[in-house]
């Protein structure tokens, strides 16, 4: 498997010890391109810094308010899975948003001084309200326009400044920054900048060839059983221009370079380069077959997804594990809160 790429971008003049902070909304149960999205990394920096790893539950009701029935289920399932990918709660902080009422606090305060333009200049708003209003109930609410700023809370709260993103969210720490640089000019050095952790994270295809995702039902889970990684393996899409073995194949990512195949796509995050770029010729000049290709994926995959399936059996031997590992998670991290938000009325004259 590939190695994590970690870039630290520009330095704060302000920055203290640094300090990662990472939250995730609770979808429930995990796939491939949440893992190698952002879990994986994670995974990484416990090891490298003090990090806070929050499951964001109020940013989930930002546009799913209408149904919260399954929320419970998913946290459990999603904290299941954090720990089977080998987050280690002696290592990290692992704790629930809504456990800690500071971040409402903080987020009220916030928005206190950021300009509405702001929210309804934010691109990925626009985007995502056009998106998900086909399906959803009413989404221009006040909770959705102003994620960003409760967003830039659960940063500050812990004085965070590495937030691991990759490039495609830069514009997200950017938005935090300038809520930072705002507050700061009407209550000086209250608050560090937050910086971007730059990770690397591979575009993992879905089993139909488009983007992994839970929505187009063509993701593969990091639970997988050795039965359904084994089918979800033999199902995937592979270049459909190939009729025979003999035939010369397009291994390349399909989003790209169409027809493409996501069977090499996953071989790229899988396996070492030297049999990368040896499948690579040997598929372009019809000297394999598909069926044998996808049978080395699954010898290739299988090491790691039966490593998770392990760890996570050994945890579900606790049924308590989880609420002791958020309770105790929250308990620490309230405290950190706690002396910010104390920082944070002084400087406004709340106390
Ligand atoms: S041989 Fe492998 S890389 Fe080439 S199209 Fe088939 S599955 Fe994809």
């Amino acid at each position: 498997m590939n190695d994590t790429k970690l870039t630290d971008s520009a330095s704060s003049k302000l920055a203290p010890k640094p300090l990662v902070f990472s939250g995730m909304r609770p979808t429930g149960r995990l796939h491939l391109g949440n893992y190698f999205g952002a879990l994986k990394n994670w995974v990484g920096l416990q090891e490298k810094y003090p990090c806070y790893f929050c499951v964001v539950d109020w940013h989930m009701l930002t546009t799913g308010y209408e149904n919260t029935s399954s929320l419970k289920d998913n946290i459990r399932e999603m904290v299941l899975d954090w720990l089977a990918a080998g987050l280690d709660p002696e290592k990290c902080v692992i704790f629930k948003q809504s456990d800690v009422s500071e971040h409402a606090e903080l987020a009220l305060l916030l928005g206190m001084t950021t300009p509405l333009s702001w929210l309804e200049n934010n691109p990925t708003w626009k985007e995502q309200l056009q998106e998900l209003s086909k399906t959803k109930e009413e989404l221009r609410t006040f909770g959705f326009l102003g994620y960003p700023v409760l967003q830039a809370a659960d940063i500050l709260l812990y004085n965070a400044n590495k937030v691991p993103v990759g490039q495609d969210q830069l514009p997200h720490i950017e938005l935090s920054r300038e809520i930072v640089r705002r507050f700061n000019s009407f209550f000086p050095d209250t608050f560090v900048e937050p910086e971007a952790l730059l990770t690397w994270s591979p575009k993992v295809p879905g089993t139909d060839g488009r983007k992994m995702s839970k929505s187009y039902g063509n993701t593969i889970q990091i639970l997988e059983t050795e039965d359904s990684l084994k089918e979800k393996i033999r199902s995937l899409y592979t270049d459909p221009t190939r009729i025979k073995s003999t035939d010369p194949g397009h291994p390349e990512p399909c989003a790209e370079n169409p027809p493409g195949c996501s069977a090499f796509s996953l071989h790229n995050i899988y396996a070492g380069e030297d049999f990368v770029k040896q499948r690579k010729s040997d598929c372009r000049a019809g000297k394999i077959g598909c069926v044998a290709c996808k049978k080395d994926l699954l010898a290739e995959m299988a090491g790691p997804f039966a490593q998770f399936r392990e760890r996570r059996n050994q945890i579900s031997l606790n049924p308590e594990s989880v609420s002791d590992i958020l309770k105790s998670g929250a308990k620490k991290a309230k405290t950190a809160a706690s002396e910010t938000m104390a920082r944070v009325r002084r400087a406004m004259n709340l106390v």
